[in-house]
């Protein structure tokens, strides 16, 4: 599964300020939380080893009408009934053999009585047949009154455990079975479900039944149906269907942003040396789905937010290649190889994202999964609630297991030892670990194991400290040259507290010097809490690389003078050491050499990750010349993911005329729609004069989907300009693209506060079944401190419709309200975290131009966050 947010984050928090917005993310989305997943596997009285499943939907009430016959064999000797986790699902009749059988339904669970207690070995065919209006785990998107152009969709989501919600079953990853989907839909629908197509066939009254069959066992987590109004485009694979599906309307954006599948699919089972498992893949683009992706056994779901407007594709370098290769990445790793229990889950998502390196560094390049990765340790030290957790561990229940331990140090462990058992021997252990568990599931020591039987290495040390263990080595480096002796020392120090599952780490790396004579490199092995090593050298060094490249997952602080970090800039060959370099250099202000340096590398550095990266050094650094370097960077620097941080960069030069007239001209006539998107953003950021006459007809201009429109329409709270406000109500409005309503919406937060219009209309909208909008409304409703708005929170909240995870989002608002800011520690929620999160970027003596950042960067994640809630939305029941 891929979580756009929070777990996997696209998110850049490099600036501390950040840390505390991701902090109230991640509060906003443990509200959102489901109830507790079972940590251990459990034990099994039955192995499950294929479900018939029979569909049919009832539309009006949004009902699904089943029909499932469960073939199991007994597995303890005098088993009494059989037990399948069953959540409000109406149950009609069950039989057993055929014959009528007893059954109750009981919390979470239905228990079948079976006709006397069952020995090892029987076999049983359970048929059931029930109905139910599912609450979760499967989700109907219709067209509506305000939105009555919508294709039809129907899709599932099991993962992690939802399938009970829709289908009476065994629902934990530790068991396997095939399956028959057969399902019955309008004649003009398309269907899609796991394995291959056997037929489609003539129903009663203009319907068809739709036969899939999975020959491959697979967990019941990994079951899927998608069925609706769709587009269709096929392509294969040496000779295996690949085929994308989009809702009607929209299969033009299918082969433009899905159309390098067959390629990856290729890579993956090249490097993998285990051919591609599955008889068909399908990609199916749903709307308001409630993931970023998910992998199920031959026919993944992705959000139709992938499905990139063409316009628009170009100007993301890489597109939507991470989900694809993610989702893709699972068909090996998680579908085929499935963990045995949640707390293992890394073993699925570690290696999903792992693979979508693997993509990247082939098909765009080195230089770009090394970017990647340099972030994502960043990001990852940025979520300072992960580090004191190991990532194999079972007591997840407090943040849930899907987390940045998961993925991204997931990801950075696989990488890690792929550099130190090198390409050969790495992939010959993922050989081995493939096919002896293949169809199977697994711990992580059977990863260890694995590796081990296929290289004769012992990873055990390194698998105790990175999986079982915490943290990872926070690093103090400095050192010393001996003239005489033509000598360096250099001592490493260990930062990290070590307490709890944090240790000391053993860390295998290298060092290497430059001198007048060239680079010379040293291997060495840090594994004590301070430490100095000694290196010859034939002359002073100009340069000194721990860890040359970045290979280890670290922070680390070296003590390095200016010129070494200009010299490191200019001449590093590798990317992490170039990028270390900025980010030491974009905290050397008034200094006129880094500004030029910073502003060299904008316009000239091989790797456009340095470039973004040294446009976002100088907004940092300010002052007129490196407001200088990025007003002149705009005429050489072409590429829109670059051009847009010389953009935004540009956003916090306060009282700069010149600026604000060339943001002005961005808006209107650049050739990238990102670099007029942060450039509208940039000028509401900076309140700069006239600004509303260019967001107004940045509303009214045509982008593809809205792109300008939003980015302005978001653009109007930070800018604080109450003459925004009819234009604001008019596009939060039922009947707009949900997308702009958010927009506006955020925007209406912040407005005219004793407006009770306002708070009257957005109290309307907290009554409608779209999510993102009640969603957006509850917190602009809270933010606003219009108490008049009380009420109707608290109608919501006793309306008894609400699922519970809402439940506590909303009485955060109520307590917001009730007191109002001003005192300190009013309220708890958000509001009070966001304060902190300002009162963090003052202390920390960060000027304006960081505080401007910040709000930038909220506006930002806000947008990510909408995009996700827009996702949650099915999960809530409709309003009455
Ligand atoms: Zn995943």
């Amino acid at each position: 599964m891929k979580i756009p947010l929070i777990a996997n984050g696209g998110i850049p928090r490099r600036r501390p300020a950040l840390f505390a917005l991701a902090g109230v993310l991640a509060t906003l989305l443990a509200a959102l939380q489901l109830r507790a997943d079972e940590p251990y596997a459990r034990s099994r009285d039955y192995d499950l080893q294929h479900s018939r499943i029979a569909l049919r939907f009832d539309l009006d009430q949004k009902k699904v009408i089943g029909d499932v016959t469960h073939t199991l064999t007994i597995l303890t000797d005098g088993t009494p009934k059989i037990v399948f986790d069953s959540v409000g699902l109406t149950i009609e009749t069950v039989t057993v053999n055929k014959s009528a059988a007893k059954f109750e339904t009981k919390d979470d669970k239905l228990f079948i009585t079976l006709p006397a207690a069952a020995h090892s070995g029987e076999k049983f065919d359970v048929a059931i047949r029930y109905e139910a209006k599912p609450s979760k785990g499967l989700y109907f998107i219709l067209p509506d009154k305000d939105y009555p152009d919508r294709p039809k969709q129907v899709w599932t989501q099991g993962e992690s455990e939802d399938t009970r919600y829709y289908l009476p079953t065994y629902d934990y990853p530790n068991d396997r079975l095939t399956t028959e989907t057969i399902l019955t839909v309008p004649a003009s629908w398309i269907t899609v479900a796991n394995g291959k197509l056997i037929s489609v066939s003539n129903a009663v009254k203009g319907m068809k039944t739709w036969t899939w069959r999975e020959s491959l066992p697979s967990s019941t987590y990994l079951i899927t149906v998608v069925a609706g109004e769709f587009d269709e485009v096929k392509d294969s694979w040496r000779g295996i269907p690949v085929n994308y599906y989009a809702p009607k309307g929209r299969g033009d954006r299918l082969s433009i942003n899905y159309g390098r599948t067959p390629q990856m699919i290729d890579l993956f089972s090249r490097k993998l040396g285990v051919d591609y498992p599955w008889e068909k893949y399908a990609q199916s683009m749903v709307d308001d789905f409630v993931a970023g992706g998910m992998e199920n056994s031959s026919a993944t779901t992705n959000t139709s937010s992938s499905l990139r407007h063409p316009k628009l594709v170009p100007e993301f370098p890489t597109g939507e290649d991470d989900l694809i290769s993610h989702e893709l990445g699972h068909q090996w790793f998680g579908d085929l190889v499935t963990c045995k229990d949640w707390g293992d889950i890394w073993l699925n998502e570690g290696f999903a994202t792992f693979m979508e390196t693997i993509w990247s560094e082939a098909h765009y390049g080195k230089d770009q999964a090394d970017y990647e990765r340099w972030e994502s340790a960043r990001q990852w030290f940025g979520q300072s609630n992960l580090y004191s957790k190991p990532i194999v561990r079972h007591d997840f229940n407090d943040s849930g297991e899907f987390d940045g331990n998961a993925y991204t140090k997931g990801g950075w462990v696989l990488y890690m030892l792929r550099h130190q058992l090198g390409e050969d021997a790495f992939y010959r252990g993922l050989k081995h670990y493939l096919e002896v568990n293949r169809g199977k599931n697994v711990v992580t020591a059977d990863l260890s194991k694995a590796i081990e039987e296929a290289t004769h290495t012992n990873v055990d040390q390194f698998f105790s400290q990175w999986l079982y263990g915490a943290g990872a080595p926070k690093l103090d480096l400095s050192y010393k040259y001996d003239d005489a002796k033509h000598e360096v020392a250099l001592t490493v120090k260990q930062t990290q507290k070590v307490e709890g599952r944090v240790g000391l780490f053993r860390i295998p790396t290298e060092v290497e010097i430059t001198t007048a004579s060239g680079p010379k490199l040293f291997p060495i092995t840090v594994s004590k809490d301070s430490q100095v090593f000694t290196f010859p050298t034939d002359s002073t060094p100009l340069l000194i690389l721990f860890d040359k490249g970045g290979h280890i997952l670290k922070s680390a602080e070296f003590h390095k003078e200016k010129k070494e970090w200009l010299y490191q800039l200019k001449h590093a060959t590798e990317l992490a050491d170039r990028a270390d370099a900025v980010t030491a250099l974009g905290k050397l202000k008034g200094e006129d050499d880094v500004v030029a340096a910073l502003g060299d590398a904008l316009r000239s550095d091989k790797a456009w990750g340095i470039r973004a990266n040294a446009a976002d050094a100088l907004g940092q650094l300010g002052g007129s010349a490196a407001s200088k370097q990025l007003l002149d960077a705009l005429s050489s620097v072409a590429e829109p993911w670059v051009r847009s941080h010389v953009v935004s960069a540009l956003g916090n030069f306060k009282d700069n005329p010149a600026i604000v007239a060339k943001l002005n001209s961005i808006v209107v006539e650049d050739g990238s729609y990102r670099a007029r998107a942060a450039a509208v953003q940039a000028l509401g950021r900076l309140k700069a004069p006239g600004a509303l006459a260019t967001l107004d007809a940045a509303v009214a201009a045509d982008s593809p989907d809205g792109f300008l429109r939003n980015a302005a329409l978001r653009s109007m709270g930070p800018l604080e300009d109450d003459k925004a406000v009819p234009l604001l109500l008019q596009w939060s409005a039922p009947g707009k693209p949900i997308d702009s309503r958010t927009a506006a919406i955020s925007s209406l937060a912040h407005l005219q506060k004793d407006n009770k219009e306002i708070t009257r209309q957005l109290a309307s909208y907290l009554s409608e079944p779209h999510f993102p909008v009640r969603f957006a409304s509850i917190f602009a409703l809270g933010t606003r401190g219009d108490t008049s708005a009380i009420p109707a929170l608290e109608a919501l909240l006793k309306s008894g419709d609400l699922s519970i995870e809402i439940a506590p989002m909303i009485k955060r608002q109520i307590a917001r309200l009730k007191k109002p800011a001003g005192g300190k520690g009013a309220a708890t929620g958000e509001e009070g975290e966001e304060g902190q999160g300002a009162a963090e970027a003052s202390a920390a003596g960060n000027d304006q131009g960081a505080v401007a950042k910040r709000l930038d960067k909220l506006e930002h994640l806000m947008q990510e966050m909408n995009d996700r809630l827009k996702s949650i939305e099915t999960r809530l029941p409709p309003p009455k």
